[in-house]
């Protein structure tokens, strides 16, 4: 009977770990099936050029996990019955004997009306696909709302602008925009708001979305013939309806080790864990946290399955990389309290820097064990199998 360790979600942090834990774990007495409910790795931190109608290149899971002995379903996940140790799946169930959560986020709301039913938003490669396609209908002079200032927002507005110059491109921020980076960083980004002919509307809080644009808090009306959302990220209610303990935003509880503080057999990583950063705050969902928390989570299951000393990961969060269009960026380097620090970098340098951290995410998910040891551990003991119904 070999061990069953279930991942679920094939993004940054379950197309790594899986990867990790196929090439280090024996399958002589462990078996890993990665549950995905699309067939190709989405890069998610590339779909603001989706959006903006760029051609992505494909990368088809089957290949990234070709020859490692993982098992790809194919399917959406409903629910996880952690009782039963199984998730249910919309073609049938699954058991496990260790779980892996890392089902990521979808876009927030905030409650704002309107938002679900007229606002478009890039949160995922469905949702992108839309907005391309509402891009692609647009004429001349054809109105695009960005609503937030955070990282996506940027990215989106400026590479909207920059990929559609016939567009009209505005960006709603609730403050001045940019705010949180150090002033140098917040000039640059300004002259690049200027040189894309974007309109800001700083000091803006949107209150509704209609077909026809925003209503801010105040009355004012602005008119778009698309409103893009990006008002932030919200994890799936799957974990917190489980059982799982859960924060009141729905992100799973984990140890330092990323174990569930309520479920031991069940970890958590990427977007879906609550879990506290070296400086003391929370991780900010990031490709970067989902790294981090993924070596830890991976470490942790490996450790503990085979008897060997559970690692410890360093959960550091240095800077914020935002791409301005595909020649231009800023690298705004935080310290030990999240805040900006002077220090940034911007440019043809920082779009470089940028480009080498998509390609670097690609090869990593693609070689997760590059460097490690290459042997293959067996578990310590006979592996834990539960009684719950068979694999469907
Ligand atoms: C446009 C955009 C730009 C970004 N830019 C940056 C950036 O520059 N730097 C940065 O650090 N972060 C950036 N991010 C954030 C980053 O993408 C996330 O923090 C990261 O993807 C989290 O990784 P994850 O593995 O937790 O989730 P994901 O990468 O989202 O993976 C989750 C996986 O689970 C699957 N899934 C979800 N629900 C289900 C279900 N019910 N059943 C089956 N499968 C399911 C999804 O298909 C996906 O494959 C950006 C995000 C967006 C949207």
């Amino acid at each position: 009977m070999r061990h069953r360790i279930v991942v679920l979600g094939a993004g940054y942090a379950g197309a790594y770990s899986a990867g990790v834990l196929a090439r280090r774990l024996d399958p002589a007495d462990t078996e890993i099936t990665v549950v995905n409910a699309v067939p190709d790795f989405v890069e998610r931190l590339r779909l603001h050029q989706l959006a903006a109608g760029q051609d992505l290149k494909k990368h088809r899971l089957a290949d990234i996990f070709a020859g490692t002995g993982v098992r790809l379903r194919l399917a959406r996940v409903e629910a996880v019955d952690v009782a039963r140790k199984s998730v249910v799946l919309d073609d049938g169930e699954l058991s496990y004997d260790t779980l892996l959560y890392t089902l990521g986020s979808t876009v927030a709301d905030h409650g704002v009306p309107g938002v679900a039913e007229h606002a478009f938003h890039v949160t995922d490669r469905a949702a992108a696909l839309r907005l391309r396609e509402r891009l692609d209908g647009l004429g001349e002079g054809g109105r695009v709302l960005v609503v937030g200032d955070g990282l996506t927002g940027i990215e989106t507005a400026t590479e909207i602008a920059e990929s559609r110059p016939g567009l009209k491109v505005a960006l709603a921020a609730r403050g001045e925009p940019g705010d949180w980076l150090s002033p140098g960083a917040r000039r640059h980004l300004r002259q690049a708001f200027d040189r894309f002919g974007i309109t800001v509307h700083g000091h803006t809080s949107v209150s509704r979305v209609e077909t026809t644009g925003a209503i801010g808090a105040d009355g004012t009306v602005f008119a778009a013939e698309a409103t893009v959302w990006c008002g932030g990220f919200a994890v799936h209610p799957i974990a917190a309806d489980s059982g799982l303990e859960a924060t009141a935003t729905g992100q799973i509880v984990v140890d330092d080790t990323m174990r569930s503080v309520s479920h031991p057999d069940v970890y958590a990583a990427g977007d879906s864990v609550h879990v506290i950063g070296e400086n003391g705050r929370p991780l900010p969902m990031s490709c970067a946290s989902a790294g981090f928390t993924s070596m830890q989570a991976t470490g942790a299951i490996i450790g503990r399955l085979t008897g060997r000393k559970v690692p410890s990961t360093a959960l550091k969060y240095v800077g914020n990389h935002i791409s301005l269009g595909r020649r231009d960026a800023i690298f705004q380097m935080v310290d030990g309290e999240a805040r900006a620090k002077s220090w940034f970098l911007r440019g043809r340098a920082a779009a470089h820097f940028k480009s080498g951290i998509l390609k670097g995410s690609i090869w990593s998910t693609n070689h997760p064990t590059f460097g490690m040891p290459t042997r293959k551990h067996r578990l310590a003991a006979a592996p834990e199998r539960s009684t719950a119904a068979a694999v469907a």
